[in-house]
């Protein structure tokens, strides 16, 4: 069972720690939940979440929620405002430079943010066993939830009414856009519904990290 006590204290550290500290979410169960302990946290910064243009509708409603339930904090929307397209067809690793990865690492370096907070958990992937709570590259990055199952996080939800992600329990444990994201079944890698067919599970966002 996940330590709730810990990961606060690695949020509030972070918090203490880097005045221009920034949220970043991609709006799965997991982002809900690190919203609701950044709040408890009396976070009050910038909460990114990159509209690439290509979203469920669902995701769209839940970010317009989760604004009105954390109002206290600066919801921003980041997009590349490209004209739709069907480019992810084509060259998706393109797609995911241009709409999804250019405009959090712009509004970053504008900003000059030097560490951000993220929900990534290592039961999410394969490729994430070994996800440490700091890491090191760009700037910092900082995981508090490392170490949280589905049923903590699902737990945690529904202990304390946070509004998810209503494609969750349709098995879309991992959210992406809508032409390269599907359901797994109960047993699958989480992130193979992410990039299908395409030989990836990672968009480019937290490439280059080191561990702390
Ligand atoms: S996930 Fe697919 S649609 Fe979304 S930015 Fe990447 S390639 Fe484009």
């Amino acid at each position: 069972m996940a330590d709730l006590n810990a990961s606060i204290a690695v949020i509030e550290e972070a918090i203490g720690s880097y005045p221009d500290l920034a949220v970043t979410t991609g709006l799965n169960i997991s982002g809900s939940v690190l919203l609701d302990l950044v709040s408890r946290s009396n976070f009050s910064g910038a909460v990114l979440f990159v509209d690439t243009g290509y979203h469920f509708p669902q995701t769209l409603s839940l970010w317009e929620e989760l604004q009105d339930r954390y109002s206290e904090m600066n919801f921003v929307a980041l997009g590349a405002d490209n004209p739709p397209d069907t480019l992810y067809s084509r060259d998706p690793e393109l797609c995911c430079s241009l709409n999804k990865v250019a405009p959090l690492e712009n509004y970053l370096q504008e900003h000059r943010v030097s560490a951000v907070l993220n929900a990534r958990t290592r039961v999410s992937s394969p490729g994430r066993r070994d996800l440490s709570v700091i890491e090191h590259g760009t700037r910092v990055r900082i995981n508090p939830l490392i170490e949280w199952s589905y049923e903590d996080l699902e737990h945690y939800l529904e202990d304390r009414d946070i509004p998810y992600h209503s494609l969750y329990h349709e098995g879309y444990l991992s959210m992406g856009c809508w032409p390269c994201t599907g359901p797994v079944k109960p047993g699958q890698d989480p992130r193979s519904g992410r990039f299908m067919g395409q030989g990836r599970s990672e968009c480019g966002i937290w490439l280059d990290v080191k561990k702390a």
